[in-house]
């Protein structure tokens, strides 16, 4: 049995990491040693994010250095070809999450098993009738997703991929109680639910439970 994992929840700041990253569509140049094309970043630090009118992140006004920069990756990290002008250019960033008790920063692509956060950009396009795991969106407005062990980002608010109601929007195959700020999440059966599991996750790689406010097995 592996130590439960205690869940904490990622507030989203204003800034970005950003990296200078160099790849190729596999399309166009399939790289030898991975399944996609070639590819290569190095991180440049930490930047304002900027905001569209709207309030989503605005990734076109970036100002891109330019190629005679010294920083851009000269080959493929995978592979070691040497990249070439026609090969793609991108400034690439990654919005920085916050944990509240202490500070600790991370992306949510780095973020440790555990953590949990609002996947707002999905929330925030519903209706106030749109609760329910068509739309990925649970009782308090919010679609939870939460890492596991594995790196599988759990989306609790979803519908599971083994769900016995296909037809009914409404219900939520895994049903939440708690809040993750508080360390009360609890994720379980009781409620309007479906026949899918016994409110376990079931990624691939890693099953078990969330109860509690702890990832266990
Ligand atoms: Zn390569
Ligand atoms: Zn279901």
């Amino acid at each position: 049995m592996m130590t439960p994992i205690k869940v904490f929840f990622l507030e989203p700041t204003d800034r970005e990491r950003r990296w200078l990253r160099r790849f190729s569509f596999s399309d166009k140049r399939q790289c030898p040693k991975q399944s996609y094309g070639c590819h290569a970043m190095f991180e440049i630090g930490e930047a304002d994010i900027l905001y569209t009118a709207d309030g989503y992140i605005d990734a076109t006004g970036r100002l891109m250095p330019p190629k005679a920069d010294p920083r851009w990756p000269k080959a493929c990290a995978a592979c070691g070809r040497a990249f070439d002008d026609g090969d793609e250019w991108q400034l690439f960033s990654r919005q920085i999450y916050v944990r509240a008790s202490d500070g600790f920063r991370c992306t949510l692509e780095d973020a440790p098993p555990g953590a949990c956060w609002n996947a707002w950009w999905i929330a925030d396009r519903r209706s106030e009738e749109q609760i329910g795991c068509a739309w990925m969106v649970g009782p308090d407005g919010r679609s939870l997703v939460v890492k596991c062990p594995d790196g599988h980002q759990w989306m609790v608010d979803a519908r599971a991929s083994n769900c016995t109601k296909p037809d009914d929007d409404k219900h939520h195959c895994w049903v939440r109680h708690g809040r993750p700020e508080d360390g009360t999440l609890h994720v379980d059966k009781a409620g309007n639910t479906c026949a899918a599991g016994a409110g376990s996750i079931q990624t691939g790689k890693w099953h078990g439970f969330l109860r509690n406010g702890y990832l266990v097995e």
